[in-house]
């Protein structure tokens, strides 16, 4: 299970770096390396990016869990370069933006990804969603398949009347998630639940943010 992330485009980096002419660069050593968005060889070369504009770098850091809590003694090591900064350049999940951003010495923290979701790799470097996050999980009704991520709808009740031979109409090379979920309920001997409705997710107010109590 990874975070998977995106570079924003250098223009929108830049134009959220505009004032700032000192920098520092955080990035991460786990999902962000992986998905070669914020490791070593990326912050390297926004590091290069960065001074060819004639902003001046004052460290950078490749915190190996960013979204852990050993961010805060990381970037504490670091402090003198933060403070010299006039900003820091976050190049880790919005986790990792935020672990920063609680232990930046009051400066401003410039996210230099898009958090997209939670996904897997399949071993040869391609990462696909399995989760959006829905906060009320389906998996097990749907025999392992998630709808909002695996439908290009999204359809919590499916199949859509464009499903045909297994293919999806949207994406014909993609297989019909819905067919996928009839096809595995069947093999478990659980078809009954395609006739299960399920009631729209509700998306009224809510207080945010969301908060879980463990103890
Ligand atoms: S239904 Fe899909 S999006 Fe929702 S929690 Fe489960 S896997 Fe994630
Ligand atoms: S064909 Fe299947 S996967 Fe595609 S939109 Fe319709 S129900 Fe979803």
């Amino acid at each position: 299970m990874k975070s998977i992330t995106r570079q924003k485009p250098f223009e929108e980096i830049t134009e959220q770096l505009r004032g700032f002419s000192r920098i520092f660069i955080a990035g991460c050593g786990t999902c962000a390396t992986l998905t070669r968005t914020g490791g070593v060889e990326e912050v390297t070369a926004m590091r290069e990016k960065l001074e060819s504009q004639g902003k001046f770098v004052t460290g950078s850091v490749v915190i190996p869990v960013a979204c852990d809590d050993v961010t805060e003694a990381l970037v504490g090591e670091h402090q003198g370069s933060i403070l010299s900064a006039h900003a820091i350049l976050v190049m880790a999940c919005a986790l990792g933006v935020h672990r920063v951003g609680n232990n930046a010495f009051n400066k401003p923290v410039i996210p230099a990804l898009d958090t997209l979701f939670i996904g897997m790799d399949d071993g040869q470097g391609v990462f696909h969603e399995v989760c959006a996050q829905c906060g009320q999980c389906l998996l097990g009704e749907m025999a392992g398949v998630c709808p909002i991520t695996a439908c290009h709808k999204g359809l919590l009740n499916g199949p859509c009347g464009g499903t045909n031979n297994g293919k999806c109409e949207v994406d014909k090379e993609k297989d019909c998630a819905w067919t996928l979920i009839y096809s595995r309920l069947k093999e478990q001997g659980r078809l009954e639940m395609m006739r299960k409705y399920q009631p729209p997710k509700n998306y009224q107010v809510v207080p945010r943010p969301r908060t879980v109590r463990v103890f």
